[in-house]
């Protein structure tokens, strides 16, 4: 029996190193959902071929099919000893209720699905913090927040204008907490009826300090 961690987050909260600390500190195996469809493709298995056909048709890889290759990475030897840290699945409910059944077939635990949660502003401004050189020979890439240049607006390495990244932009920072949102809720809902969700908050004290209190909300510390 194996320990699986879920962890959900919104864009922006640290989800992404939060899990990197805590599989380099307990060994259970990171696995997200991109990674396992790409290596079914460079593996050229049954199911690796399937994928690249839909992608190669812009369609989009089923639940069957990602449950498929979920069920199989979590019957390996290092997740069977180690236990393992899904990313990216699931993202819907239906999505969970397989899990569930993946869960129960392999005789794995769901330990925790934690839910990193974190104020939106806070989120938002981190997200369109970022400015680029508008000179393309330079390139330099500057953050408001954490690495500002030294004349607001303006590259420090080469004196043109800096601008920001439609990506980057306000609008494109609320449209994702919004998707995020619609999609998750419904997932904090179903977890939190079975009794395993736990919570834990991204704030502004840095990444350590949210860590720790990831560690204590997990029992490990
Ligand atoms: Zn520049």
């Amino acid at each position: 029996m194996a320990d699986i961690y879920v962890f959900m987050g919104p864009p922006g909260a640290g989800k992404g190193s939060m899990g990197e600390l805590f599989c380099g500190e307990t060994g259970v195996v990171h696995v997200s959902t991109g990674d396992l469809l790409r290596a079914e493709m460079a593996a050229g298995s049954e199911l690796g071929m399937q994928v690249k056909e839909l992608i190669a048709k812009g369609q989009l890889v089923s639940d069957d099919i990602v449950a498929a290759m979920v069920e199989k990475r979590l019957g390996q030897k290092d997740i069977r000893e180690h236990g393992c840290l899904l990313d990216g699945f699931p993202r819907t409910v239906p999505q969970a209720e397989v899990l569930d059944g993946i869960l129960s077939k392999l005789g794995h635990r769901m330990a925790a699905v934690l839910l990193i949660e974190a104020d939106e502003e806070m989120l938002v401004k981190r997200m369109t913090s970022r400015r680029m050189c508008s000179n393309k020979d330079c390139g330099a890439i500057y953050n408001i927040l954490s690495l500002p240049p030294k004349t607001e607006g303006i590259c420090d390495r080469c004196g043109q204008k800096l601008y920001q990244r439609a990506d980057d932009s306000e609008e494109t920072a609320r449209n994702r907490m919004t998707v995020y949102q619609k999609q998750t809720a419904p997932l904090i809902d179903f977890y939190s009826r079975k009794g395993q969700l736990v919570r834990t908050v991204s704030d502004d004290s840095g990444i350590d300090a949210c860590y720790q209190r990831l560690r204590r909300v997990l029992h490990m510390a």
